[in-house]
């Protein structure tokens, strides 16, 4: 096992997160090198976590550099897809940060130029496939004990968004997480979807419609219920159920403490992804960093589950749009028939 030389693109708010948990808790792994479009903010990541890594001006240049094995992509998502096409090119391996790419056809060249090299280099970030309770939901489902799923009800809650944050955005940045995960679950893949607009919170600025509720339909008929609400003001919410045939099985809140006060007992809540998932996304990397250092392909999420994800996000906004049921294309043959032969799946 050697160690994987890391270039890292996009020094913000995960970047940093995922370089700190690189630098600080993961084995097998270095940071080498960081950029970002702004570089104030990736001197600012250097100095923070007193990183011995190189500050490249631009991404090319980083990418040009012989000494590194594997770039973790972590800019915004419309970035992605230049990034990572770039470094399929320089022939380095890749974490790139939902999504892989904000368009379909975006995600189709990453497919394609990734085929071209003949192995698999690209590993998506959905890092909920290793949340330790959404893998023991799928061994649940798995074992056949409580027979097929019939309905899946989300909800994904987020405190509060900034002013940046789109109608549109509710599904690349927040609702793709439940559409890769729900069909990792239940294997299975989505046929249609409606969105609906309960009454809007007074928290959300005028861009943006909050709450939205997503209504999916499956190839087997299972109707998953999305709740997405960005601006809940309590914390971050994240929840699944599966009502199967015979029994429910659920993922609530996690319970950090009891509080026992006069009159009162209470649970603080987590506030924002990086505590509910640091489990989910210091494995994934590991994951990621084990399979590259041993010189095998990554396995996790794959740039077909990218380009499947991205496919169902781009009907989720038409039916936004619309207001109207939306047929979801069924993703290109070949690449279905890879994805069930296991590609991605963990
Ligand atoms: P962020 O804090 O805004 O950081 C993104 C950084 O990338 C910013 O410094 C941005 O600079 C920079 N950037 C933009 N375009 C770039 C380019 N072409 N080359 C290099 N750097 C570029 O955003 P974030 O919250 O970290 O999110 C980054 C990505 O991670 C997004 O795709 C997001 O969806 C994903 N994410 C995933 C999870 C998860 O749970 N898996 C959680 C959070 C975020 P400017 O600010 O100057 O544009």
């Amino acid at each position: 096992m050697v160690t994987v030389r890391i270039g890292v693109i996009g020094t913000g708010a995960i970047g940093t997160e995922h370089i700190r948990r690189v630098e600080q808790r993961l084995s097998g792994g270095k940071v080498v090198a960081v950029t970002d479009i702004s570089l104030d903010a990736a001197r600012r990541c250097i100095n923070a976590l007193q990183l011995d890594a190189r500050l490249y001006d631009s991404e090319d240049d980083l990418l040009q550099d012989p000494s590194i094995d594997a770039v973790i992509i972590a800019s915004s998502g419309p970035a992605h897809e230049g990034s990572v096409l770039k470094a399929i090119d320089a022939g380095k391996y890749v974490f790139v940060e939902k999504p892989l790419a904000t368009t379909v056809n975006g995600c189709l060249r990453i497919v394609q130029a990734e085929e071209r090299t003949g192995k698999r280099l690209i590993q998506v970030g959905f890092m909920r496939r290793y949340d330790p309770r959404y893998m023991a939901l799928k061994s649940e489902i798995k074992s056949g004990r409580y027979g097929a799923p019939l309905i899946v009800r989300c909800v994904h809650r987020n405190a509060h968004v900034d002013e940046r944050y789109t109608t549109e955005m509710a599904v690349l940045d927040t609702l793709i997480h439940e559409i890769d995960v729900i069909r990792w679950l239940i294997g299975d893949e989505y046929v249609s979807v409606q969105v609906l607009y309960p009454r809007g919170t007074r928290y959300a600025h005028a861009r943006l419609q909050d709450p939205q509720i997503f209504n999916l339909v499956t190839q087997s008929g299972v109707v998953i219920t999305a709740e997405v609400f960005v601006n809940c003001q309590y914390g971050y919410d994240i929840q699944c159920e599966v009502v199967c045939e015979d029994g429910v099985i659920s993922i609530t809140v996690p319970k950090l403490l009891d509080i026992f006060r006069t009159g009162f007992r209470a649970q603080p809540l987590m506030q924002d992804w990086k505590l509910r998932f640091a489990e989910a996304y210091d494995a994934e990397l590991q994951d990621f960093i084990d399979h590259v250092g041993r010189g095998d392909e990554p396995a996790g999420p794959s740039s077909v589950d990218g380009y499947i994800a991205t496919l169902v996000g781009e009907a989720c906004v038409l039916a936004q749009v619309s207001g109207e049921w939306v047929t979801i294309p069924r993703p290109e043959e070949d690449l279905i028939v890879k994805d069930s032969l296991g590609y991605g799946r963990l």
